[in-house]
């Protein structure tokens, strides 16, 4: 039997659950979900090994009309993925929202590709069959999607079904990654993402997108322990306030869980020092965000 192999993209507005149906799929927990859109900003690559088949999935950012230089740079990306030699891009939209502005804004920027694009209708979970029939109906006026699955990547319901799908569209082809290799990202931009994620969680609306981690060191010491030193950064002193809270408790419940995580995700134990930083008005300042390898 032949081998196949090759590259899939998700694309979406973001919130549509991107993340969380890579990590369905993959079954690892790689990328970063969060309740808040943007949370993924980098391409994340997740490697699915199957008996007979190889699926690379690129997770990227989603697309939206850009409000800023760090937007601008995340549509660059999301766009120029899209570009470049990817076999199947999956469009994933919400089942319990109609086509809006920014799904109309991503199939304007796919139109006329070669690629086949899946409509991927995620959190069916939410809604009922009726109301999916009708989503359907107006997906598929506006654009001629070359299949149509629904899924609940929460659930994992029918994503099954999306694999064996995205299979037959695939060439033959080589293992492009080892066996065992499921993300090829260096851990500092996981961990980094980690930590940024339990800030999102913990802090609520309070720091708001606003929010910047950098891994600063990893130092692997003796007996399974690693030292990591990482630095958040937000754009005003009262938000730094509220990350460190009362006692600094809040960086302290931060702290603990990316540890927990990380801990569990690399299977070492780690002493995680955290530190937090404001500067201003970093979003606009290319430089922050192209070193820090955006
Ligand atoms: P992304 O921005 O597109 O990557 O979206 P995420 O994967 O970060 O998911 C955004 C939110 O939607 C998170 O709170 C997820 O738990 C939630 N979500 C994702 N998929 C589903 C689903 O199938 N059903 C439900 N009910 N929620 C989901
Ligand atoms: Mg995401």
């Amino acid at each position: 039997m032949s081998f196949k192999s090759g590259f899939v993209t998700l694309i979406g507005r973001p919130n549509v659950g991107k993340s969380t149906l890579a990590n369905q799929l993959v079954g690892q927990k790689l990328a970063i979900i969060s309740d808040k859109p943007q949370t993924t900003r980098n391409k994340i690559r997740m490697v699915l090994n199957l008996p007979d088949a190889q699926i690379i999935f690129l997770d990227t950012p989603g697309i939206h009309k850009p409000k800023h230089k760090l937007g601008e740079h995340l549509v660059e990306l999301a766009v120029s993925t899209l570009k470049k030699e990817v076999d199947v891009v999956c469009f994933l939209v919400e089942a319990s929202e109609m086509p809006g502005k920014g799904d109309k804004y991503i199939l304007k920027q796919i139109e006329g590709i070669k690629t086949p694009v899946f409509l991927v209708i995620n959190k069916i979970d939410m809604i009922s069959k009726l109301k999916l029939i009708e989503v359907i109906d107006k997906y598929s006026k506006l654009y001629d999607f070359s299949e149509v699955i629904p899924v609940s990547a929460l659930t994992g319901e029918n994503t099954q079904k999306l694999v064996e799908l995205i299979v037959q569209y695939l060439p033959e082809g080589p293992k492009y990654y080892p066996e065992g290799e499921v993300t090829d990202l260096p851990e500092s931009f996981i961990i980094a993402e980690l930590i940024r994620e339990k800030v999102l969680y913990f802090t609520k609306d309070e720091v708001p997108h606003s929010v910047f981690v950098t891994v600063d060191d990893i130092e692997k010491k003796s007996n399974n322990l690693v030292v990591v030193m990482a630095t958040i950064y937000v754009e005003r002193d009262s938000q730094k306030a509220i990350l460190i809270g009362k006692n600094g408790n809040m960086l302290k419940k931060i702290g603990q869980l990316a540890r927990q995580e990380i801990e569990a995700l690399f299977g070492t134990r780690i002493y995680l020092d955290l530190w937090v930083k404001a500067k201003k008005d970093w979003r606009n300042r290319e430089e922050y965000f192209k070193s820090a390898d955006f």
